[in-house]
């Protein structure tokens, strides 16, 4: 069902034709010999807007900017209480264009409107506001064990952030990153996904309607090897923070390992779903679609391989199929759709290739494997499970990053345990029990970053957030983000005198 008046209501919202990038306070003008880069409506196909590629020359001038703001600027020398004030600001500026940049959000990444405006925005707006809090509760260490001497530990920004998001969300986790670093009085320069730089771009300019100095948060955009290498790789940038593939990840850790460049790494996954029979089905069962579609299933901690008890195992993949037929597919910018396009067109080639790829290793298709062929254009794919012939099918070891479930049998929580870990991913884990042991069991057996019980995908922003072995290097949190964005420094004072060695006093 279509809601015409929604989604005429969104579109009252301007896209600019040409985006470019942000620095010093001002949007870059438009140059006449930038590469262009051309973003894609998931939905429909029609060209949405050209991206003027930040080069390596671009990239200095945003890397001189957050420099210069941070070398000599107010922001790193502000009080606290005045930094939380600016950044509150920015936290009411997301709020009061909520609908706007969820407009852009959805239409850029093909992201159901409706998560976008109750989780997504939140959450960005959110961000500004949880760490300007984390930043005015942040304490020191005291020391006075070694007699005379007094040693604190304070901590001071550590300089320029590089920040690179991915496009899967690109204005909650962009967001995440930029605050993070500057509440501790840091300068960065964020770059964008080349396929998702709407909404990121836009908030740029709201976010300098704030009382924020100039220089503080500097946006390039362009495409990763050329515009995100010279940022990773600029001898400006002090520390990498990077939400992305593994892939990017090495490239990015050898280019930052010219300077010793503290690099943080939030990377993928391919998440093991435990249901057990000793679990409440139907919430499992909500809980299994909910975090395989949820965002069209472009998300890191997606439970994408389900391991499912065998002698539940029937019943629970039957209902999860005839449920993922029903799934609505449709326009991301209509209040009803709960799965919409995939973000771009070599992504949904990506995607689709995996059921071969599978039926080619012995695995059933259980549903979906196809475009949907409800709409003429749009990177439009039916939910889809298959039945993995084992766990070291492609399928079961490889981020596919759509709505694609690999389901596998397990016979007793140990097996199940050594599936989960049978990765390269380390990064969550879902277990459904209503018995405790089994919980336990499994929370301390998975070698993963977060085990969420009975629940699908939730996060408390205090929590560290990351992955073991290829997902990640580092966590996301209150402390580990105060600890990655700052240095620690001792200084140790005498609380009395004492006797120096006397160097050359001797007769
Ligand atoms: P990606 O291809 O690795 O790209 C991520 C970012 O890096 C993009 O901005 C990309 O720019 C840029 N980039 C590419 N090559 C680069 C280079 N050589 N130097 C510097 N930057 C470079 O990943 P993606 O496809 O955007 O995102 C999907 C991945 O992110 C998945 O693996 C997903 O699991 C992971 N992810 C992890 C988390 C988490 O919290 N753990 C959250 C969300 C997503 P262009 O796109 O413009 O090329």
């Amino acid at each position: 069902m279509q809601h015409p008046k929604e989604v005429a209501d969104l579109k009252r919202f301007d896209i600019p034709p040409v985006l470019t990038g942000f620095i010093d306070g001002r949007p870059v003008p438009e140059s006449a010999s930038a590469e262009i880069v051309t973003c894609i409506a998931p939905s429909d196909e029609t060209e949405l807007l050209s991206l003027h590629e930040a080069d390596a020359n671009e990239v200095d001038a945003a890397v001189s900017a957050a420099r210069r703001a941070f070398d000599s600027g107010p922001w790193p020398r502000m009080s606290v209480d005045e930094r939380n004030r600016i950044l509150r600001q920015i936290r009411d500026k997301i709020i009061e264009h909520a609908d706007e940049l969820a407009y852009l959000e959805s239409v850029n990444v093909g992201l159901p409107i409706r998560n976008v405006k109750t989780v997504h925005i939140p959450r960005a707006a959110r961000n500004f506001e949880f760490f300007a809090e984390v930043a005015s509760q942040a304490t020191g260490e005291v020391y006075t064990q070694t007699r005379p001497y007094l040693s604190y530990v304070t901590r001071e920004p550590v300089g320029v952030g590089g920040l690179i998001g991915p496009w899967n969300y690109p204005l909650g986790l962009g967001t995440m990153k930029i605050a993070s670093c500057i509440a501790f009085g840091n300068t960065c320069v964020i770059k964008p996904s080349e396929y998702a730089p709407l909404s990121l771009t836009r908030a740029m300019e709201l976010i300098h309607e704030t009382d924020i100095p100039p220089g503080v948060i500097n946006l390039v955009n362009g495409r990763g090897h050329v515009t995100g290498e010279a940022l990773t790789g600029h001898p400006g940038v002090d520390v990498v923070s990077f939400t992305g593939g593994t892939v990017t990840a090495r490239a990015i850790m050898r280019s930052a390992s010219a300077h010793l460049k503290p690099v943080a790494f939030e990377l993928g996954g391919k998440s093991a779903n435990i249901v057990t029979a000793s679990a409440d089905l139907e919430r499992a069962l909500d809980g299994s679609l909910s975090t395989i579609y949820l965002d069209n299933g472009q998300q890191c901690l997606a439970g994408s391989r389900i391991l499912v008890e065998r002698s539940i195992a029937d019943e629970f993949i039957q209902k999860f199929v005839e449920r993922s037929r029903k799934v609505r597919i449709g326009d991301p910018l209509s209040p009803d759709t709960e799965l919409g396009p995939l973000c771009y067109e070599a992504h949904l080639e990506k995607v689709l290739s995996y059921v071969g790829i599978a039926q080619q290793e012995g695995a059933e298709l259980l549903t979906g494997g196809r475009r949907s062929d409800a709409f003429e254009r749009g990177f439009y794919i039916e939910p889809t499970a298959v039945m993995a012939p084992s766990n070291s099918a492609r399928v079961c070891q490889e981020e596919i990053f759509g709505p694609f479930a690999a389901f596998l049998v397990f016979d007793d929580l140990d097996e199940a345990i050594e599936i989960a870990n049978d990765s390269n991913f380390g990064l969550v884990a879902y277990i459904w029990s209503e018995d405790l042991p089994t919980v336990m069991r499994a929370s301390q057996g998975i070698r993963a970053g977060t085990i969420w019980v009975n629940t699908p995908t939730t996060r408390d922003l205090r929590a560290p957030f990351g992955g073991y072995k290829d997902s990640g290097i580092g966590r996301d949190s209150a402390r580990d983000c105060m600890e990655f964005f700052t240095e620690a420094k001792t200084t140790t004072i005498p609380t009395d005198t004492f006797p120096i060695t006397d160097f050359g006093k001797a007769q």
